[in-house]
């Protein structure tokens, strides 16, 4: 696995680092609340469980899984719903926890739905943005890191359902892709 490997981006040291900073500004802005934390399923789930353990403030979580990409490695801007939310979020504080911002184009219809069902607030935190990839006027509350526009794998994000076990975030080696 580590062979398919080009070049580590993020180390899991900075990761680590940056997830905490991310947990301090949250317990921050949070503090008196008791926000519903929304993991967006698959990619997420790494960042999700590292954050919510930096954050101070109780909070009650939730787990969303939508699609928009398939094996591929450009968004086909059609958003699926795989699993729907547990709990109605009227009138909740909703924080929603994404791996990476790429077109957009899944956490603005995320956005809007949660909208639609009189969520009181709608934050999102993502741990990475390729800004350079948007085409939906869209920006998260809460950045970890800004990347290239590149093809990422690691710390939860996948290739065709590989890699998400790394501990680090990295670019695959361009032949992955082709065979
Ligand atoms: P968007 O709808 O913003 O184009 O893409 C959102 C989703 O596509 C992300 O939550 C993630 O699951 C996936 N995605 C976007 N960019 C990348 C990437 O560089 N690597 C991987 N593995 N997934 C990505
Ligand atoms: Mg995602
Ligand atoms: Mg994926």
């Amino acid at each position: 696995m580590q062979n398919d490997i080009l070049e580590v981006l993020i180390s899991e040291e900075d990761i680590r680092e940056k997830v905490g900073e991310l947990g301090t500004k949250l317990s921050a802005e949070y503090a008196g609340r008791n926000p519903l934390v929304i993991c967006v399923l698959k990619g997420a789930f790494i960042f999700m469980a590292d954050l919510v353990k930096t954050i101070t403030v109780p909070i009650e979580l939730d787990f969303m899984a939508v699609s928009s990409y398939g094996a591929a490695t450009k968004s086909t801007g059609i958003v699926k719903i795989i699993k729907d939310l547990d709990v109605p979020v009227e009138g909740r504080d909703v924080l929603i926890v994404e791996d990476i911002i790429d077109s957009g184009l899944t956490l603005s219809y995320l956005i809007e739905m949660l909208n639609n069902r009189n969520a009181k607030s709608t934050r999102v935190v993502t741990l990475f943005d390729k800004p350079v990839g948007r085409t939906v006027d869209l920006q998260a509350d809460y950045t970890g890191f800004i990347l290239p526009d590149a093809f990422v794998v690691g710390y939860g994000l996948d290739f065709a359902e590989k890699y998400r076990n790394l501990p680090y975030v990295g670019v695959l080696k361009p032949e992955i892709y082709t065979t």
